[in-house]
């Protein structure tokens, strides 16, 4: 069939996917909400649910303290050496711990210290606000030593590496970006920036929380230096699940973490009252391991690693282009502009789009007015014009993408935004 914007084209589309029946592998209970976050807030695996259970009623409940000795005290690289197939490292170069914010923390004071007297930390401005706070709090922390530098765009989409390659020099210290930008969905290609930051010297941090399970990761093969990122994005690992850490190999002795905690050290057991970092990668962990927060990464993880990330890809692509598609035709001639990049290789897994009146669009597509609309559309607005429609493409249809697009032209045609308020709720 051609590409045309009649619904049974969708429905065509659907039915020639090799990965439609992911999608009964996910906890979806209403086919009226369009659910288009998963790069905020992935579903729930079915699978997940009988696991939290286990192991809370039989791991904790019966177990008790013995859990320790029954796989707890290793998760975080037990989980670790499982993701790590996902980014393209090896099994001893990933944990699972703490949070996005936190990791990066640790591994931003860690690469600054390691780089002496290098004094440039360069970065985005499409970088992540919890990103840039942290490579603020760092700076002070160490001393005021080093300066943040944020390369800027000029289209507001995309940042090209050809002005990463005049930024950096023999005063770089640490280049550290988000590969794929959380507004405009512009991907960094990752191994031609990692390797014009080695060419002058510097160590390279990637925040993959916009990446990781839709974006194929050759992380060991590129040479990346460090990593962190989300589980409860694209890795459906469940809300506020704990984040990962990736350091290289034959980085991981070099560095120190700024966190002295009893994980940290060769033997927590011993209770010794020097600290001694432990070799390798556990000496990035902190303390405690979050168990029952974790317990929803393990299941989501194995669906992924079953389809395997090139298939992802490959769909992901396929929805992004169909979603622009249909923006094309039916949403530029009401005031939308497509705010992320065309050219798929450039493009993450998320689609912006555009339109001075934004806000008040979401909270029509959110909920619309009784007796206007039977379907619900879930996007997240971020400030101050952008709509953000996330392709998850283990559960997101064809005819999902088809129907939400058709009801924002709605919307807009019907005007009903206009009676929704300006006034913004506190998480959006
Ligand atoms: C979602 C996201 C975060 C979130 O960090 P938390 O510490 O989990 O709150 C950080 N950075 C980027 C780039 C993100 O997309």
């Amino acid at each position: 069939m051609k590409k045309n914007t009649d619904h049974k084209y969708a429905q065509e589309l659907d039915s020639q996917d090799p990965l439609a029946e992911y999608r009964n592998r996910f906890y979806i209970d209403d086919p009226d909400l369009l659910y288009l976050d998963g790069n905020s807030l992935g579903r729930l695996p079915q699978a997940t649910i009988p696991h939290l259970m286990d192991v809370v009623e039989n791991q904790w409940g019966k177990n008790l303290i013995r859990g320790w000795n029954q796989g707890w005290f290793e998760k975080p690289i037990q989980l670790g050496s499982k993701l790590a197939k996902l980014i393209g490292a090896e099994p001893d170069e990933v944990l699972v711990c703490d949070t996005t914010s936190v990791n990066l923390f640790k591994l931003t004071a860690a690469a600054l210290q390691y780089q002496g007297d290098r004094s440039i930390l360069l970065s985005d401005e499409f970088n992540f606000p919890s990103d840039l706070y942290i490579f603020q709090g760092v700076i002070e922390l160490l001393g005021n030593r080093h300066r943040l530098h944020l390369l800027q765009s000029e289209d507001s989409i995309t940042i090209g590496e050809e002005l990463i390659q005049d930024e950096i020099n023999e005063d770089t210290a640490l280049v550290a970006l988000t590969q794929v930008a959380f507004k405009s969905a512009f991907m960094y290609q990752m191994e031609e920036v990692t390797r014009l930051t080695h060419q002058a010297g510097g160590l390279v941090l990637w925040d993959l929380s916009h990446s990781v399970g839709v974006v194929p990761l050759k992380l060991t093969e590129w040479g990346v230096d460090l990593a962190v990122g989300c589980t409860y994005k694209y890795l459906n690992g469940g809300p506020g699940a704990p984040a990962f850490l990736y350091v290289r190999k034959e980085l991981q002795n070099q560095l120190k973490t700024p966190i002295w905690g009893w994980f940290a050290d060769q033997s927590p057991f011993e209770f010794n009252l020097e600290f001694r970092p432990a070799e390798g990668i556990n000496r990035f962990q902190i303390s405690t391991p979050h168990i029952l927060s974790m317990a929803g990464i393990e299941p989501a993880l194995d669906i992924l690693l079953e389809v395997g990330i090139d298939t992802l890809r490959e769909k992901s692509l396929q929805q992004t282009e169909y979603l622009i598609y249909l923006a094309q035709e039916w949403l530029i001639p009401h005031g939308f502009q497509i705010g992320s990049p065309l050219d798929g290789t450039r493009r993450g897994s998320h689609v912006s789009l555009r339109h001075p009146e934004a806000y008040r669009i979401c909270r029509a597509m959110i909920d619309p007015t009784p007796g206007e609309a039977t379907i619900r559309v879930i996007p997240d607005f971020r400030t101050p014009d952008n709509i953000r429609l996330g392709i998850a493409p283990l559960y997101t249809t064809f005819s999902d993408i088809h129907r939400a697009l058709f009801r924002i032209k709605t919307i807009l045609e019907v005007g009903s935004y206009l009676e929704y308020s300006k006034q913004q709720l506190k998480v959006t």
